[in-house]
């Protein structure tokens, strides 16, 4: 794909700080667009302002949390007066609080909950109006390959993770006449910090259940999302990209 596909775009990237987020916010960047990649406090938006500069690219950091309607609303208000609407939402953002069934908290099912599907929800409606207004858009989530397997431990963000396909594709058909896709990324796993906090057997676990015998790389996850991205992409909508190195061929 060439250097400037994105060009003159403007994306919104939630959870940009590290990891998965990290990796889609420079490469959409490296593509040509504006960049605003979003942490939950004012020292994660510095850091992502820093490494875009590092990179020489166009980009800022924002704090928005995903669990706040009024602090995202007025985030995303600053936005657009600074940047422009966006047309590229990447929701990223993510957290996991695994326990078994028998001793999942309230408050865990909760939290996943909340970050993961109401926050996309939250975050989807507010980009919506403009999207709609310019008749073109591009809607990506970032699932989970156990929101199509399941995973012991993982009840409240498998069922998170699986929620966002349905989501998508409700959204999908509303939207598509007016050319705004809405797909989702579903990585295996990768290394990010969000991996790191498994045991050693844990990992090796999980890599025996990989026919390419290794953890993949946010950059992977990010060529998936750069393609969703870009106008080559325009006639996919309501899909699932999995990018899990064959774990689970669905
Ligand atoms: P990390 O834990 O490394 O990063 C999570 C990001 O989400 C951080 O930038 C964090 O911001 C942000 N975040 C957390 N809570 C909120 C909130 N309430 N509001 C806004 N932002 C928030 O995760 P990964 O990079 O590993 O994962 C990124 C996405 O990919 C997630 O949706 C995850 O579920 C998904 N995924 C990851 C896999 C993996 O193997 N790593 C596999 C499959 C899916 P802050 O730094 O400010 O806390």
């Amino acid at each position: 794909m060439s250097s400037d596909i994105l060009s003159g775009q403007i994306a919104l990237v939630s959870g940009a700080t590290r990891g998965i987020g990290q990796a889609i916010a420079l490469s959409l960047a490296k593509a040509g667009a504006t960049v605003i990649g979003t942490a939950t406090t004012d020292e994660g938006a510095q850091t992502i302002t820093k490494y875009f500069k590092s990179h020489q690219l166009s980009g800022t950091g924002k704090r928005l949390d995903v669990t706040d309607v009024d602090q995202m609303t007025q985030a995303l208000n600053e936005i657009k007066q600074e940047r422009g609407a966006i047309n590229i939402l990447i929701n990223n953002a993510g957290v996991t609080r695994d326990n078994l069934m028998l001793r999942m908290k309230e408050e865990e099912w909760q939290d996943v909950i909340d970050t993961n599907l109401t926050g996309v929800f939250r975050l989807t409606q507010l980009c919506l109006r403009d999207m709609l207004k310019a008749r073109v858009g591009r809607i990506i989530n970032i699932g989970s390959v156990v929101g199509t397997t399941g995973n012991p431990g993982q009840a409240n963000y498998s069922a998170s993770k699986s929620a966002l396909l349905g989501f998508a594709k409700s959204l999908a058909h509303e939207v598509a006449s007016r050319n705004i896709t809405v797909n989702t990324v579903a990585p295996g796993y990768i290394e990010t910090p969000m991996t790191s906090k498994l045991t050693e057997k844990q990992t090796q676990s999980i890599l025996a259940r990989i026919p390419m015998q290794r953890i993949g790389k946010p950059e992977e996850v990010a060529h998936a999302v750069l393609f969703l991205a870009s106008s080559e992409a325009s006639y996919i909508t309501g899909h699932t990209l999995h990018v899990n190195g064959g774990m689970a061929m669905i």
